[in-house]
């Protein structure tokens, strides 16, 4: 049970806790997803530039090769040196990196052989045609630039014999458009370093105007056409494209036979481990030039800005971090709230214990009191002498201070008890008022008390001694707090179904402060305490009786020139 309230106590911490980290849990969800929309859009960003790069350079490549096209259609015969000097212009090699080369093809029947190969010996001495396959028709290689070692091993080779190079010829042939082999291996590469590759063919007809299908057969010239290596071409057309993975297929299937291409920007050590994560992939088909290429893309967790990735966990932790912050300062608050408490608790208790002595304490010290008392009135009846007689008297002066200090601590105690009892009857002010003023001279004859000239005849209901012990202690105070001021006086006043009472003196007075405190229990302004003797019980009392007669009982005054405390009581109580 304890321990169920011990915890309904850290309820507040609790629910900060959770309130705070269910906040940053939401933050962080949010970010993550918002974060992971943003990188899905720049994937999409870039898979677009990038295909965009190949179809435009695959596209430029081929407008090169129309241009290649117009020089044969422009003149009847073109030779080796001019099919230099016009290629070496286009300056391939700066303007479009990735480029193998650039050559013609003639196309030519098996008889005219022997003669093509003698008329191309006058520039290439080693010219030979070199063939796969026997076939009718042929198409050697006969112009090729930059004539570098990878391009001559192409010189001579009948491109119609191998199948693949073949059937893009015959498709651009009867097309007349820019047409791109499938997969193949260049006649240039070595036997190191192998790169899968295709050519692009245009054809070039011996007249050039306007022919139908089964003209463009019968005029066919030859082809002028460009090599590529696969990766040399792709890795310049996607330089920037670092932080995606590439790869491309011949075809519309990505099956490992087709690849032309894989780029090798992700850390193949980092691709090969188990903790590579990819997290984007998508495929793009593009129809270029008579041929269906595909272009997938990856990336892993890694891609995107470092920022972006690591904001929403820096803003988890950053929540966690607050969230256990603010619980540890709640607990602190509480465990202070709770000590706070508790000490209020012991001094509530210290306080009700004092009460507890002071009634138990009064009430033994009132009955030894009241046989001193009988003693001394026994003792004053008897045959004294003159000295002896004037002890008794003092005995008996002090036995009643004594005696009404003691009734003031039952007072106290009963008031904080809740057990003063009121003995409520009708009683007549004049009575309550004459009464009053005779004990209090009865006690004190240093002051004069200045009376009401005419005290209407007004019958007031409430316990008529206690209001007599309200209005003597108000007197005394006015006579104690005024030394050598000589009067004091009681003014009445009656305003509706009201009558008040004023004690007036030329007194001390009461500094403001003060006057607020003055009808707390046991409370004495500061200074005055060594100079007039008491306790700070005579106002708590009056206080409380007028009170409880449904009355108010208020001071003014003014520090230096008296006091004025006024009982206002209800005609019927
Ligand atoms: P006590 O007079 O025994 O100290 P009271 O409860 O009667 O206790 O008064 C409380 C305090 O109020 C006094 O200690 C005194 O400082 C102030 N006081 C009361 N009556 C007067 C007065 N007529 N003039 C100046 N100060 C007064």
């Amino acid at each position: 049970m304890k321990s169920k309230n011990e915890l309904k106590t850290y309820y507040p911490a609790i629910l900060v806790l959770i309130a705070v980290l269910s906040f940053s849990l939401f933050s962080f969800y949010q970010l993550r997803k918002s974060a992971k929309a943003r990188r899905v859009k720049l994937f999409e960003l870039y898979t677009n530039q990038a295909t965009e790069r190949l179809e435009k350079r695959i596209i430029d490549y081929a407008q090169i090769l129309r241009g290649c096209q117009s020089l044969f259609h422009s003149s009847t015969s073109i030779t080796a040196k001019e099919w230099k000097l016009y290629t070496d212009n286009l300056k391939l090699a700066d303007n479009y990196p990735g480029i193998q080369g650039v050559g013609f093809a003639k196309y030519i029947s098996s008889s005219q052989k022997q003669k093509l190969e003698q008329e191309i010996r006058k520039d290439y001495p080693d010219f030979k045609i070199k063939s796969l396959s026997n076939s009718a028709y042929l198409t050697p290689i006969i112009y090729i630039e930059p004539k570098d070692q990878r391009n001559l091993r192409a010189l001579g080779f009948d491109m119609f014999s191998e199948s693949n190079r073949r059937q893009a010829m015959i498709r651009s042939m009867v097309t007349g458009q820019a047409t791109i082999t499938k997969k193949v291996i260049l006649m240039q590469e070595t036997n190191v370093g192998v790169q899968p590759g295709f050519l692009i063919y245009l054809p070039v007809y011996r007249n050039s105007g306007s022919l139908t299908q089964s003209h463009k057969a019968a005029e066919i010239e030859g082809f002028v056409y460009m090599p590529f290596r696969a990766y040399d071409l792709m890795n310049a057309v996607f330089k920037g494209f670092s932080n995606i993975d590439i790869k491309v297929y011949d075809q519309n299937k990505t099956d490992e036979k087709n690849i032309l291409y894989r780029s090798s920007s992700l850390n193949k050590s980092l691709r090969d481990t188990s903790s590579y994560n990819i997290e984007f992939r998508t495929n793009k088909l593009i129809n270029i030039a008579g041929s269906k290429w595909t272009i997938h893309f990856e990336a892993n967790n890694q891609f995107g800005s470092q920022v972006e990735r690591a904001q929403p966990q820096l803003v988890l932790i950053f929540g966690v971090a607050i969230s256990i912050l603010l619980y540890l300062l709640t607990l602190n608050y509480i465990h202070k709230r709770q000590t706070v408490l508790e000490e209020l608790n012991l001094s509530k208790e210290i306080e009700r214990k004092k009460d507890e002595f002071i009634g138990i304490a009064s009430h033994e010290l009132k009955t030894p009191l009241t046989s001193i008392k009988a003693y001394l009135q026994m003792l004053g009846r008897s045959e004294l002498g003159e000295r002896e007689k004037s002890f008794v008297n003092k005995a008996n002066a002090q036995t009643n201070k004594l005696n009404s200090l003691i009734a003031d601590l039952l007072d106290v105690s009963k008031i904080q008890a809740g057990s003063i009892k009121l003995n409520t009857a009708p009683f007549e002010l004049k009575d309550l008022i004459n009464e009053s003023i005779e004990s209090v001279l009865h006690m004190y004859q240093s002051h004069n008390i200045v009376k009401p000239s005419d005290i209407p005849d007004i019958t007031l209901n409430g316990d008529k001694l206690r209001l007599e012990q309200a209005l003597i202690n108000l007197l005394v105070n006015a006579i104690k707090y005024s030394p050598g001021a000589g009067v004091v006086t009681l003014n009445l006043s009656l305003e509706e179904k009201k009558v008040i009472l004023s004690v007036i003196d030329k007194g001390i007075g009461i500094s403001k402060n003060h006057q607020s405190r003055v009808f707390e229990k046991f409370y004495r302004a500061e200074e005055l305490s060594p100079v007039f003797s008491g306790l700070g019980m005579g106002l708590y009392i009056a206080y409380e009786i007028v009170r409880r007669h449904n009355g108010i009982l208020k001071v003014e005054s003014e520090l230096g020139k008296g006091s004025n405390f006024s009982i206002q009581l209800p005609y019927l109580f």
